[in-house]
């Protein structure tokens, strides 16, 4: 083919593809337009996921009806002027990208009015095709619609994910800008239902909790930070309240959200000997530098900054966090007791035992997690072939154990016929439950047992949207749990077997952690929402145990087909042989 030039169709398109990737990015750049343009209120409307529709309305300053054809123009801006400014840069936008951008691969109409002028104006674009500018009755200010998104470039639209994860990664976009700009009014709706509503009161704590859930949000610890022109704000999570991944991180800069990795690093240095391994906090963290400390011409979506001096920026974040952790004195955390008695004892920062795993550590013991196959028929077992499977089983129960007593309101400590055992009461306990709910549940019986008065969970909206996904699982479980308004459940009643314990815990188990493209066959989904909730339902560490409820918890853990390790994989004891304790004391080979 000889070289042509793209028609400008084909190049805008191209350029689009760096900007808009999927609904969320539209509903990005609408809201920085709307941001930019000094709105104090912000409605997003969806439909769809977005694929049918996003609108965005705003009362910011209004596009000049004279300009309206130029803004929806590629590389046509009122944010920029000479290239110098690119280095001051003080607004979201500036590069005069977005409305082109959405205009070619939608069709997208733009209604507008400024103070200056009596009436507003209307221009459509479709597929990068602009139509005839009319007037219309309009208050000051900007609306955006953007329908049949993607519906000229199908391929795009075979790359989007599931509408619940789409509308996942919008609900929380919108929620995470709301939260950034607690001053400004936000309204998210689905066309039948508000998502999202927050004041502008300038209260974070409030929106968080639309982020995170009442609970989660009550626990978050504020950081205010200041040094030489740059000021840090925001929310970290304290060291008890974690996640598996690092997808809670998240940070604002100059009030554009980020992913910056050597920002999240500073923050996770900041944990360092606080978490466990593979556990990561929680934030939102906004932070303020002057606008030519950082280059924000570095990404496409602008998703991506660099700073002029980043190891400053660095030990800011990182000192500051650190400063803010270590400030706070950790609470009593009252756990719900399953063996009704409830007894509270400091949360604490988890410790190294001192104990070498190294040492301590028995060939016997040796995890066999990758064999583990989780299967809803017959509870857990090891391997594939049935008497192979037997055969295993038997050799993975424990020996029966003569109870010594706890230690650190964590361990059990047991005595066995060859040696020492140390068990961890959480990890343990998180395997009992498992089994008998799964053994129940292999049988089609779970009991299950209703609550005297029935109680009301509420769900941040993009978790409420999952575990809509899941009530009929959780029938199977022996949960009772009814839609109760927007985003409120009502539970009715659940398994007996984690009566006692607060109903709200086991709903939020169910939604937290949840991985975006988590789509496990059925029977794994069911046996890993069991392992979710035991989890949640266990006994925690640094609860003090009665004789009785050890002992109980040892019997139940010996009864168990795979007492070894939790649901999850990790041990649940530390075997010690005797003559391993031989071997370490000298009284044997070394002599
Ligand atoms: P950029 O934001 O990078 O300037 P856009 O394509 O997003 O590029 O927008 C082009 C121009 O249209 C903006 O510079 C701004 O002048 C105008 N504009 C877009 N959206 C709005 C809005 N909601 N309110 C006021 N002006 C807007
Ligand atoms: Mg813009």
């Amino acid at each position: 083919m000889p070289i042509r030039l793209l028609s400008s169709e084909v190049a805008s398109q191209i350029a689009a593809g760096e900007v808009i990737e999927r609904p969320a990015s539209v509903v990005k750049e609408l809201l920085e337009n709307a941001l930019d343009a000094g709105a104090h209120s912000i409605t997003i409307t969806i439909e769809e996921a977005g694929k049918k529709l996003i609108e965005v309305a705003d009362d910011g300053s209004g596009i000049p009806s004279n300009e309206l054809e130029l803004a929806v123009a590629r590389h046509a801006t009122s944010k920029l002027a000479r290239s110098a400014d690119l280095f001051s840069i003080s607004t979201l936008g500036f590069r005069g990208e977005a409305l082109a951008s959405i205009g070619s691969i939608s069709r997208m109409t733009i209604t507008s009015r400024v103070q200056t002028e009596q009436e507003g104006a209307r221009l459509k674009v479709e597929g990068g095709t602009t139509g005839p500018l009319t007037k219309v009755g309009r208050t000051v200010g900007t609306t955006a619609r953007v329908e049949d998104l993607f519906y000229n470039v199908p391929a795009r639209l075979k790359f989007l994910k599931s509408d619940v994860t789409e509308r996942r990664a919008i609900d929380l976009l919108v929620t995470r800008y709301a939260l950034a700009y607690a001053d400004r009014r936000f309204k998210l709706s689905d066309g039948k239902n508000t998502v999202l509503q927050t004041t502008g009161d300038g209260d974070r704590r409030a929106i968080l909790a639309a982020l995170y859930g009442v609970d989660v949000a009550k626990q978050m610890l504020e950081i205010q930070s200041e040094e030489e022109g740059s000021g840090l704000t925001g929310f970290i999570s304290p060291t008890s309240l974690t996640r598996s991944n690092r997808k809670e991180i998240t940070f604002f800069i100059n009030g554009r959200w980020v992913h910056d990795v050597s920002l999240s690093t500073a923050l996770l240095q900041a944990y360092h000997t606080l978490l466990m391994v593979g556990r990561y906090p929680l934030t939102a963290v906004f932070l303020e530098i002057p606008p030519e400390e950082v280059d924000v011409n570095v990404h496409p979506a602008k998703a991506e900054v660099r700073f002029r001096n980043q190891d400053k920026v660095f030990s800011f974040v990182q000192r500051s966090a650190r400063k803010t952790l270590l400030a706070y004195s950790p609470v009593p955390n009252v756990a719900p007791s399953l063996w009704g008695t409830t007894r509270t004892i400091p949360s604490e920062p988890p410790r190294h035992t001192g104990l070498d795993w190294a040492i301590g550590h028995d060939e016997e013991l040796t995890v066999r997690s990758e064999q583990l196959t989780v299967n809803s028929q017959q509870s857990i077992a090891l391997d594939n072939s049935p008497t192979e499977n037997r055969q295993s089983k038997i050799e993975n129960r424990i020996p029966l154990l003569r109870l010594i007593g706890q230690i650190g309101a964590t361990y059990l400590v047991a005595e066995g016929p060859d040696g020492l055992y140390l068990i961890d009461q959480h990890a343990a306990h998180e395997r009992v439950l498992f089994e008998k709910l799964m053994a129940q549940h292999a049988m089609k019986n779970i009991p299950s047992q209703s609550l005297l008065t029935p109680v009301a969970v509420t769900l941040p909206p993009h978790s409420a949207h999952l575990l809509m996904t899941q009530l009929p699982i959780l029938q199977h479980f022996g949960f009772d749990v009814e839609e109760f308004g927007p985003n409120t459940f009502q539970v009715r009643a659940m398994p007996a077997l984690f009566m006692g314990s607060d109903p709200s815990f086991a709903l939020r188990a169910l939604v937290e952690d949840f991985e975006e493209d988590e789509s496990p066959l059925q029977n794994e989904v069911e046996a890993k929402l069991a392992a979710r909730v035991c989890k949640r339902m266990a006994v925690k560490a640094g609860q003090a145990l009665s004789n009785e409820e050890q002992r109980a918890l040892l019997h139940d853990l010996e009864a168990c087909d795979s007492p070894r390790t939790c649901p999850h994989g990790r041990p649940t004891m530390i075997h010690l042989s005797v003559d391993m304790l031989e071997r370490q004391f000298g009284r044997r080979g070394a002599r």
